[in-house]
């Protein structure tokens, strides 16, 4: 039977586009359907704006290490909505690249929402297109627990999107993106209290990551309540918030920011008209080569809760495409030593396993591990650690594990990120010749077993 696609990919957001484009290339009929923003959560409400926040934040830290350098300036004035609006215009441009990575790459561009009505069949506006493969690619959504007073709250969806930065802000959840914007508010001048509900936030990094970062916040006059939950929220009469407690306290801010999780986004998508299942969690439910429990249907991305990255979900797009449309060169996705930062401020990065892991695994586990106050600070008064950790096996002496919590750790890590993925041992590690000098020098220069 002729369809009118050959694939049809729903959501054009990181992993989407990413598929969608090269399957074109390997010469199949394509279309995307997107209902909200090309480029998805990545591009519009996440990676990219987000880092450009982080930018605008970090210029605070640049203002106060320059008296050290020599420079007087004036006070200084920062603008929220300048940079939300150059911010918004570098979004747009980004929009229209996605859509000429698709159009030029022969993909047929369907705005709107898609609704799977049959195996082989997707409506878009009301019109039913066949396809030959349906690839789910719709990503996810904030998930705020349901309590009273939570339409009072934002996410970051909205975050990106205020019309001034408010004077105080609780944030609440202890993962990336509560951590980022924790960051983001208090750079920007803000007064921040993040609010966790366990002992230690950032659970599955590395402990000496996690402690590091809560001291190194702590310094910078962050308001970090662990064992913190809020039960309500309430508009006082002046426009304020308060913020009841579970323990009983009440906290009063101007926003509250909820950074708990993100669903799968599968609304009115029309999986009852399909044969696809569900994992545990609520995603969807894929074997190796993302293939759902429909023998038509595919997903990959943050959809299938994985591993909810924008490289990951390109890396999954690609192992579609070419499963589908060029089978000789399809490989698998390998999910193990997922290099990954949190831009906080300083920033994680990490890839491999942690002491902790390492330890489960049952590794016999050689800990190196270094703080130190980064050169550029040693003319400033300010006191900021940075923390590397290696973390070997002691019986093969290969490397599990690398951490940072400093200055550029997203971009040194990439790099430690190929040397775990060749297998890279300690003793190559130390026979690596440093750039001097230099932060990143220190991973190839820890020489003194610390546990
Ligand atoms: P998405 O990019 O979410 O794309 C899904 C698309 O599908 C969306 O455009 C949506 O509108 C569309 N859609 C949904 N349903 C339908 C429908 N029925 N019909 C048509 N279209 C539909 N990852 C990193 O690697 N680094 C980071 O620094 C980083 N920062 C982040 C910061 C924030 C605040 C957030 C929220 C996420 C961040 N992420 C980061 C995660 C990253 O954005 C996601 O892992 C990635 O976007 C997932 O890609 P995806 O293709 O699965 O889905
Ligand atoms: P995460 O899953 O990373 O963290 C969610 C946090 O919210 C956890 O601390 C969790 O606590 C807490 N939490 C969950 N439910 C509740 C609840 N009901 N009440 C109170 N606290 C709760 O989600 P995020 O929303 O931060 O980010 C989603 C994903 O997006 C990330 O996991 C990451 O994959 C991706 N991302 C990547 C970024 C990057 O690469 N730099 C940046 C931003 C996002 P507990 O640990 O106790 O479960």
């Amino acid at each position: 039977m002729a369809y009118d696609f050959d694939l049809f990919v729903i959501g054009a957001g990181s992993g989407g586009v990413r598929a969608a484009r090269f399957a074109a290339g390997f010469g199949a009929k394509v279309a995307v359907a997107e209902s909200r923003y090309l480029g998805g959560t990545c591009v519009n409400v996440g990676c990219v704006p987000k880092k450009l926040l982080v930018y605008g934040a970090h210029v605070a830290d640049e203002l106060e290490q320059a008296a050290g350098y020599g420079w007087t300036l004036e006070e200084g004035h920062f603008d929220w909505g300048t940079l939300i609006a150059n911010k918004n215009r570098e979004i747009e441009r980004l929009n229209g690249i996605y859509r000429n990575l698709l159009v030029n790459s022969g993909v047929t561009l369907l705005q709107g929402h898609a609704r799977i009505t049959g195996a082989n069949e997707v409506e878009v506006q009301g019109q039913r297109y066949s396809a030959g493969h349906i690839l789910i690619a719709t990503g996810g959504w904030p998930q705020v627990p349901d309590i009273p007073g939570k339409e009072l709250a934002i996410t970051s969806n909205e975050a990106f999107y205020l019309k001034a930065l408010p004077r105080r802000v609780l944030v609440v959840g202890g993962g990336y993106i509560a951590v980022e914007f924790a960051g983001i508010f208090q750079g920007l001048g803000a007064a921040t209290t993040l609010l966790y509900r366990g002992d230690m936030f950032l659970r599955g990094f590395d402990g000496s990551v996690r402690t590091h970062l809560k001291e190194e916040l702590e310094k910078r006059g962050m308001d970090l309540q662990f064992n913190a939950d809020i039960q309500r929220i309430e508009q006082l009469e002046d426009g304020c918030l308060k913020a009841t407690l579970k323990d009983g306290r009440e906290l009063v801010t101007d926003c509250v920011f909820y950074a708990t999780g993100r669903r799968p986004m599968l609304d009115n998508l029309g999986l009852e008209n399909t044969g696809v299942e569900l994992d545990g969690r609520g995603y969807i439910r894929v074997d190796e080569q993302y293939q759902t429990t429909a023998p038509t249907i595919l997903a990959i991305g943050d959809v299938i809760g994985r591993v909810q990255l924008t490289p990951v979900a390109l890396a999954e797009g690609m192992a579609v495409a070419r499963r589908l449309f060029k089978p000789e060169q399809y490989r698998a996705v390998d999910y193990q030593n997922i290099p990954t930062a949190v831009f906080s401020q300083p920033p994680i990065g990490t890839v491999g396993l942690t002491e902790e892991q390492a330890l489960e695994a049952g590794h016999k586990v050689q800990v190196f591990e270094s703080r130190f106050r980064a050169m550029k600070l040693t003319l400033t008064d300010i006191q900021e650690k940075t923390l590397m950790k290696l973390v070997v096996d002691a019986e093969t002496d290969k490397v599990l594990g690398c951490h940072m919590v400093g200055p550029e750790a997203g971009e040194i890590i990439q790099g430690l990120g190929i040397a775990l993925k060749a297998g890279a041992t300690k003793q190559q590690f130390d026979e690596t010749i440093g750039v001097h000098p230099t932060a990143a020098e220190e991973f190839v220069t820890m020489r003194t077993v610390t546990r």
